[in-house]
């Protein structure tokens, strides 16, 4: 299905929501920002519409003279580049410390990047989560990312528990497929004392859907659980306060909303209340040790202060490269002043979707915009087939979007680089697609 189709003309329903578009597209005082990314081309050399910045990020135009500094660091000055130049790598991790720890809402010491998310979803359950006697069980919500799945599965398998007594999956089978945190709270008032840690997504990467992250925490520890967050379709995406959530831990990958490019540095979060103790195990290694006695090669590991005990290696220079100039973007544009044109461009997705696509399209992410970031969930009442078909009708048209099994098209307008005429240009093919354009 990947031949070009010929869209017909316009209709005039549509015709009048492409001029306000348009014009909203002409108001929007973050408009200058899609300047400052590399938007992929259609094959007729348009830009496209791209939708899926929920899963890889587009490149900022700064990447990739900023990653060529570093390559002629390493050229012109090889190992001294880890003390000399103006960014010395030895400390490199260091200066995105405090631009992470803003968007997330956690003190600078409370955060650190490394590794990817998986990794460090690993590493944190290894200090957080540890079962003892019938505390056992990990809590995650049904249909989860399949990598939590699978880090959770195997962290109980490595305890010697079996998944299918300790892996407890939250969810109702409710048409639009959301889970209220009552879910959470109701089963930790029920079952708590098995309950060792409640690992919950910031937003659900399906459905779209937002949780409280605080809401959550005060369940499982009202329950004496601990609770870690995955919030890798959370960060950049929706407001968030990890510290103020009381959250014992949380991680996310660069490379969705962050623009860091595919594997790019995941970062961590640790609470305060857990930092500096030697009570809690971690696995350790030279990078973990603190910065005075990194380098005497002592056989002595000296934490470092913070959740910088927690790293393990070296820092990966190129994507933390590519991190920094994203996160500087973030602190230029300002989250506040994104998260509003946010909330106006999935607003208005969602109104056209609902006027020219109506009963034919299920949108199952939350109405609330309190409760989502930017991405919309769509589900094809018609089934599967009909789904699917809509879907490949969009890519030979220049949109972007994503296909979940089983009847999921994911579409994320992102603040960044995403136009109001972009919604326009997905919902005119969408509704071709679906019968009656
Ligand atoms: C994107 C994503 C991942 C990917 O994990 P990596 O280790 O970065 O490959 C894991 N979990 C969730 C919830 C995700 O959205």
């Amino acid at each position: 299905m990947n031949t070009p189709s010929n869209p017909g003309p316009v209709p005039a329903a549509l015709a009048a929501d492409l001029d306000h578009a348009r014009a909203l597209d002409r108001d929007d005082p973050l408009a200058h920002w899609r300047e400052r990314f590399w938007i992929p081309k259609h094959s007729d050399g348009s830009d496209q519409a791209y939708f899926v910045g929920n899963s890889l990020g587009l490149q900022p135009k700064a990447v990739a003279p900023f990653i060529e500094e570093e390559l002629a660091h390493w050229r012109e000055l090889g190992v001294a580049g880890h003390f000399r130049g103006p960014r010395p790598w030895m400390t490199y991790h260091e200066a995105v410390r405090k631009p992470l720890a803003d968007l997330v809402g956690a003190k600078p010491a409370e955060v650190v990047a490394m590794n990817a998310l998986t990794v460090n979803l690993h590493l944190l359950m290894v200090s957080f989560f540890r079962p003892s006697g019938k505390r056992n069980r990990i809590v995650i919500e049904r249909q989860p990312f399949p990598s939590d799945r699978y880090a959770v599965e195997s962290q109980l398998r490595f305890h010697g528990l079996d998944p299918d007594q300790c892996l407890v999956e939250l969810g109702v089978d409710s048409k639009d497929r959301l889970v209220d945190e009552s879910l959470v709270e109701d089963y930790l008032r029920e079952e708590g004392e098995h309950v060792a840690l409640v690992l919950w997504p910031g937003v659900q990467y399906a459905t779209g859907q937002s949780f409280d992250l605080a809401r959550i925490t005060a369940a499982a520890h009202a329950a004496g659980a601990m609770a870690g967050f995955d919030l890798a379709h959370a960060v950049g995406n929706v407001p968030v306060a990890l510290h103020a959530s009381g959250a014992d831990f949380a991680a996310w990958c660069s490379y969705k909303y962050l623009n860091a490019g595919s594997g790019s540095v995941s970062g961590v979060f640790v609470h305060e209340r857990h930092l500096d103790r030697d009570d809690i195990p971690r696995f350790h290694g030279w990078w973990g040790c603190h910065a005075d006695r990194r380098f005497l090669m002592e056989p002595e590991f000296t934490p470092a202060p913070g959740a910088d005990a927690w790293l393990l290696s070296n820092t990966h220079i190129l994507s933390t490269a590519a991190l920094r100039v994203s996160l500087g973007l973030f602190a230029e544009a300002g989250f506040g002043a994104l998260r509003r044109k946010s909330l106006a461009l999935t607003g208005f997705l969602e109104a056209l979707l609902h006027k020219h696509l109506g009963e034919r399209l299920q949108v199952l992410t939350p109405t609330d915009p309190d409760r989502r970031g930017c991405q919309l969930s769509l589900a094809v009442p018609a089934g599967r087939e009909a789904g699917r078909a809509l879907f490949e009708r969009l890519e030979p048209n220049g949109v972007v979007a994503d296909w979940r099994e089983p009847d999921i098209i994911r579409v994320a307008p992102v603040p960044f680089y995403n136009r109001f005429e972009d919604c326009w240009t997905l919902v005119r093919h969408l509704q071709e697609g679906s019968g009656t354009g």
